[in-house]
């Protein structure tokens, strides 16, 4: 798959084909979709949320630009899937899920295969982690009206923000890269059209339709 399907569309960085070579997806799916693993889709995860489709992955975790060594955010740990290739290459990965269940579900994954270097947490990742700020790097799996400026004032000084943003509605949007060159300033290119599910909270979308409502909230 990676050679086929990631390699061909574009991907070349070694360390990120390597991580990706090196994290079981299977591991990560639902036992009824362990037989699509290997295929180049996003797939059904609990509580209405996708395992992103590998070469997105893949492309999300190549735009942030790593060397190994960094800590690095995730917002939308889902089932834990992108949050291991990203710990295949940094040092530390920090992750916050929204649902409950998702989150609890990915640690234990996330132990089974061994990646002790990556803390899950359960919360709204549009206000970040600031105990672990700021990050050399973060990236978002969910597309929001705009980039919470949480996030940015959460970058170290050099660091890389990957996120979906798109205004229009909640499925779909560009994939930024925003670097910050400065304490104050920010450098924003556009990557590619995307579709991701939606980024719900204080600075994404409100949670206002039935489906963006954790279950586990009360
Ligand atoms: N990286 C994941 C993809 C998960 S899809 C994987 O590899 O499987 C995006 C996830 O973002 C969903 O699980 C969704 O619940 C979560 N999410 C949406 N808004 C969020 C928020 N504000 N904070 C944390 N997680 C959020």
């Amino acid at each position: 798959m990676v050679d086929r399907q990631i390699a061909h569309r574009g991907v070349h960085a070694p360390l990120v084909l390597d991580a990706m070579r090196n994290v079981p997806r299977e591991a990560f799916l639902p036992p009824d979709l362990r037989e699509f693993a290997y295929e180049d889709k996003p797939l059904p995860i609990e509580e209405g949320q996708t395992i992103s489709q590998p070469y997105i992955v893949a492309l999300m975790v190549e735009a942030l630009l790593l060397e190994g060594g960094e800590t690095v955010l995730e917002i939308g740990t889902g089932s834990g899937y992108a949050a291991a290739v990203v710990a295949k290459i940094a040092k530390h990965v920090y992750t916050i899920e929204r649902y409950g269940q998702l989150a609890v579900k990915a640690a234990e994954t996330l132990a089974a295969e061994g990646f002790d270097n990556v803390h899950v947490l359960h919360g709204d990742g549009t206000l970040g982690w600031p105990e672990h700020a700021p990050f050399d790097a973060i990236v978002v799996a969910a597309g929001g009206p705009r980039v919470p400026e949480t996030l940015k004032q959460q970058l170290k000084i050099g660091g890389r923000l990957v996120i979906p943003v798109g205004a229009a509605d909640r499925r779909t949007q560009e994939l930024l890269r925003i670097t910050r060159v400065a304490q104050d300033e920010f450098q924003t290119e556009e990557l590619l059209d995307v579709r991701f599910v939606p980024l719900v909270g204080e600075e994404g979308w409100t949670p206002d339709r039935p489906d963006d409502q954790p279950l586990d909230s009360n």
